[in-house]
């Protein structure tokens, strides 16, 4: 992809006989070691022991072998390969370029590996940290040479994770960042360049997507197996968040949140919740305990959520009135629907994006984030409200609310046209923005606040969240897709009904838009 070649520099990378010293030989040290041996370079193992050292070649070894045998390296190019990975000798040797840190997260022990060698590396050296979550600023202040400072954060595992943030501090010396990211792109990796900032841009921009969550169970919205299910076919995200929360531990996901919510003194968008709080008490911490949301003993069976709408018959008319805005994408595929009456009305009067359908009748509206209740009282009749899709001819689930329980014949004609497209679907309660709309929306936000801040620009944080955890569309992308203005509307209208902060929008969104005063109070 284009966004991927982007070129940030005129530096040119280390020189392949530049040698790299790797401290901390760990899952990640061994890992980074892999890679910059695998590009050419020697490279000099340190850690505590002679043990820690040993252990760090067998995961290197292990790692090359897998590679073998799935045929993507031959012996030959794995020899040579460990032949050009060794353990660093107490006297280091000259023609070091780079040293890059991977032992445990904590500052002053980061600080002490670095002073061990600084004096012992040529004075144009590059110190590079891999941690996930220290300032690159505070370390580089405790350093004698602090412009020689950089982060070069990779990902979990190393060798096959292509995204690489490289993060400058106050001091970082540009042509430092500028090298490094030249160096990484030469290892075949895709350098994003962000600035030192709490979580860099990935373990930021991503908390929304947890946080929402972890609300959204909170408030009752529906079980974990349903809410997994909706991001996953809906959102089109890999994993749902219960789900990868339980694979990547309730301990580590809430300890990130942790230090993310304390490095930003308490701001409310990272506030930890309560229902993770009670997992991580019990001791139920995922896939690693056993149980977390989910249950992974031996006789577990895997949770599947309803699947609502399953044998209604199809509505018999369904009239379009005005523009869908996000949701446009159905008007093609109600158009293919065999026995249904599609008419439909332009709506001159109503601002794009706030169209809606009557299913037999029923009015069927995608959320904007008010509830359904609200938005019945304004229409002055029952709503169901049905939840943002990433692509709706692909999606294979749709989560709706209706703004009135009783109002059954409401709820199985949206059901029923749901199910008539192919798509079953998952009844949540009523709460502003459903899941995947107040996710997304957030997720938006987040990644505007980043730009906004100039931790990366908007092509860096959407490439990060791509490669970084996988998001079918960086959020930018997605929020330019769903219409700017729309994200700020949910935003907005989140903000009125829960009255707090954590839903304020980024005044890079506002900036942006331009909205004008009248058409902000419909809302
Ligand atoms: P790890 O525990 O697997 O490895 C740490 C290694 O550092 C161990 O081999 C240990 O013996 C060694 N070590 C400890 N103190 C040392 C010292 N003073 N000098 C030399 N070696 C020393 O840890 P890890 O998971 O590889 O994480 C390392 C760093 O990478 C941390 O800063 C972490 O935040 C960051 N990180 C981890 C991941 C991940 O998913 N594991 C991803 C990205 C970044």
């Amino acid at each position: 992809m284009a966004e991927e070649q982007r070129t940030f520099t005129t530096a040119a990378a280390l020189p392949r006989e530049s040698g790299v010293l790797v401290i901390g030989a760990g899952t990640m040290g061994s890992g980074i070691a892999e890679v910059a041996a695998a590009a050419g370079h020697p490279v000099y193992l340190r850690d505590a022991s002679d043990a820690a050292i040993e252990r760090g070649l067998g995961l290197i070894r292990a790692s090359l072998e897998r590679r073998v045998a799935k045929g993507r390296l031959d012996a030959a190019e794995r020899d040579a390969i460990l032949a050009r990975v060794m353990p660093a000798p107490p006297e280091l040797p000259a023609g070091l370029g780079l040293a890059i840190e991977a032992i445990y997260e904590d500052l002053q022990a980061k600080v002490d590996a670095f002073e061990a060698v600084e004096a012992m590396l040529p004075a144009d050296a590059i110190l590079a940290t891999n941690t996930s979550s220290l300032s690159v600023t505070a370390l580089a202040g405790r350093l004698a040479r602090p412009g020689r400072v950089v982060g070069m954060h990779f990902f979990n595992p190393a060798p096959a994770l292509p995204l690489v943030e490289v993060v400058s501090g106050h001091a970082t010396d540009p042509i430092v960042a500028d090298t490094v990211a030249a160096t990484a792109q030469a290892w075949g990796k895709t350098p994003v360049r962000c600035r030192s900032t709490p979580g860099f841009i990935v373990n930021r921009v991503a908390r929304p997507f947890y946080g929402e969550a972890l609300r959204l169970l909170q408030e009752q919205a529906c079980t974990p197996a349903a809410l997994d299910a909706v991001l996953r076919e809906s959102g089109g995200f890999r994993m749902g968040p219960c789900e990868l929360t339980d694979l990547i531990g309730q301990d580590v996901n809430l300890a990130v949140t942790r230090s993310v919510y304390a490095a930003f003194d308490g701001d409310p968008r990272y506030r930890p919740s309560l229902v993770q709080r009670e997992l991580v008490d019990a001791g139920w911490l995922g896939r690693k305990s056993g149980r977390g949301f989910f249950d992974y003993g031996p006789d577990a069976i895997r949770v599947q959520p309803d699947d609502a709408g399953a044998g209604l018959p199809s509505p018999r008319t369904v009239h379009i009135e005005g523009d869908l805005g996000a949701a446009q994408g159905l008007v093609a595929l109600l158009g293919g629907l065999a026995g249904v009456t599609v008419t439909s009305t332009p709506s001159p009067d109503a601002p794009a994006g706030r169209g809606l359908l009557r299913v037999d009748g029923h009015v069927l509206a995608l959320t904007d984030g008010r509830t359904a209740a609200a938005r019945a009282r304004e229409l002055g009749e029952p709503v169901v409200l049905f939840d943002l899709a990433l692509d709706y001819a692909r999606c294979t689930r749709v989560a709706v609310a209706a703004s009135d329980a009783d109002d059954e014949r409401g709820l199985r004609a949206a059901l029923g046209l749901f199910a008539a497209l192919g798509k079953p679907a998952s009844v949540l309660a009523d709460l502003p923005g459903l899941a995947v709309m107040r996710t997304v929306a957030m997720l938006v936000n987040e990644g505007a606040e980043a730009v906004f801040h100039g931790i990366s620009d908007e092509a860096g944080v959407d490439v990060a969240m791509r490669l970084g955890v996988n998001y079918p569309v960086g959020p930018l992308a997605w929020g330019r897709t769903i219409g700017l203005p729309n994200v700020l509307r949910v935003l907005e209208n989140l903000c009125a009904a829960y009255g707090e902060d954590r839903y304020r929008a980024s005044v890079w969104l506002l900036s942006l838009i331009h909205i004008s005063e009248p058409t902000r109070q419909e809302a």
